[in-house]
């Protein structure tokens, strides 16, 4: 007898929709009738042309991406993007903006840093915590591109705009928001999403770049750190990671056949973040973390009065059944990762919880 599964808040690898795990599930010993799994068939075969062919198509049809963008999957996840993105696009008279709201946008500056390439940091909310998203940036008019993390998973705040960079093309790190709401990508050279977030398992990264980025980029680097290499192979260069890109294309599938598309999603998601947020804001014992205009749809991050009714609340919250609310070992306290595949139930039930927690422990 397995356990039953419980309410998944983790922050990443994170819930899938279930009807997508059933999926994987029936059809894990004999894909599409070719007599194999998934993980046993040829990157080379149709079988798995349909599936690659299928996820980029939906990827394009869900953000409405005309041709001039493509679809890539790379490994490495986010974390390689962050070296990718100065290396491809930085030479050395050129120079970017970052704006850094938080601990993966820190990393990226960091490599840029690394690989010594010019960079100015044009605005940072570290002054306090990284709680809130700065407002009225001025970037530089000379920058080949602006980084943004449109989602700080760890630090619980969100771009709900995106800045005007005029000319500057913008590339977002959106791994932990991509298909969580519908997106202007005239604004966007490039955005890229590790997938164990809003997406899949982990091992693959999401990279959608814009034709006239990939032109820019430089072609003086190893294969496996050009995004032209990727574009110019329909990501199969090597063996790409095939069980995750097949597993994005169920997830893409759900979105637009189960819950039909970004709109529908976003407004879930405002409807289940909500939800958590205005119980907390109806008492004085939770306490949201991130600055009102700048809270996360997908990464609620609070705190209770204590550190020990925290570790008490974490505890007891996993005795019944809720996964995931501790909140990341760098700054403590507690968070529920609320991506698109965590269900209204789920979040209903948390409350729930909260309240007899709050209650029992006043
Ligand atoms: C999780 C996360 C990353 C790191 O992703 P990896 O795939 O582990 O490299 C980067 N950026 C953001 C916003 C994240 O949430």
């Amino acid at each position: 007898m397995t356990q039953q599964r419980i309410y998944n808040f983790n922050a990443g690898p994170a819930a899938l929709p279930l009807q997508v795990l059933q999926e994987i599930q029936t059809s894990f010993l004999n894909f599409d009738n070719s007599g194999m799994s998934i993980t046993e068939v040829s990157h080379r075969s149709s079988y798995f042309d349909n599936v690659i062919n299928d996820a980029v198509e939906r990827a394009k049809r869900l953000l409405n991406l005309d041709d001039k963008f493509h679809v890539l999957f790379i490994q490495g996840g986010a974390s390689l993007q962050f070296a990718m993105i100065p290396m491809n696009f930085l030479s050395n008279d050129d120079t970017a903006d970052y704006v850094n709201t938080g601990t993966w946008s820190t990393k990226a500056i960091n490599e840029a840093k690394i690989l010594n390439k010019n960079h100015n940091v044009v605005a940072s909310s570290e002054d306090r915590d990284f709680s809130y998203i700065p407002k009225d940036i001025q970037f530089s008019d000379n920058a080949k591109f602006v980084h943004l993390t449109s989602n700080n998973t760890i630090k619980g705040t969100q771009f709900h705009d995106f800045p005007d960079t005029k000319e500057v093309p913008i590339i977002c790190d959106m791994s932990s928001d991509i298909f969580s709401r519908p997106l202007d990508m005239e604004k966007f050279g490039m955005i890229y999403a590790g997938a164990q977030k809003n997406l899949g398992p982990s091992g693959t990264c999401m990279v959608i770049i814009r034709q006239d980025m990939l032109d820019m980029a430089n072609e003086n680097l190893p294969s496996m750190l050009k995004y032209s290499t990727y574009s110019s192979k329909n990501s199969m260069y090597n063996t790409p990671p095939c069980f995750g890109i097949y597993t994005i294309d169920l997830v893409l599938k759900w979105i637009e056949e189960e819950m039909g598309g970004l709109e529908k999603v976003e407004a879930y998601n405002k409807q289940k973040a909500g939800l958590l947020y205005d119980y907390m804001n109806s008492g004085s014992f939770y306490r949201a973390t991130a600055q009102k205009d700048s809270q996360s749809l997908m990464n609620v991050t609070f705190r209770l009065p204590s550190e020990d009714l925290e570790k008490l609340f974490v505890a007891k919250a996993m005795e019944n059944g809720f996964g995931g609310l501790k909140g990341h070992r760098s700054v403590g306290g507690c968070r529920a990762s609320i991506y698109n595949a965590a269900t209204m139930e789920s979040i209903n039930a948390l409350i729930k919880f909260m309240e007899s927690f709050a209650k029992e422990n006043k």
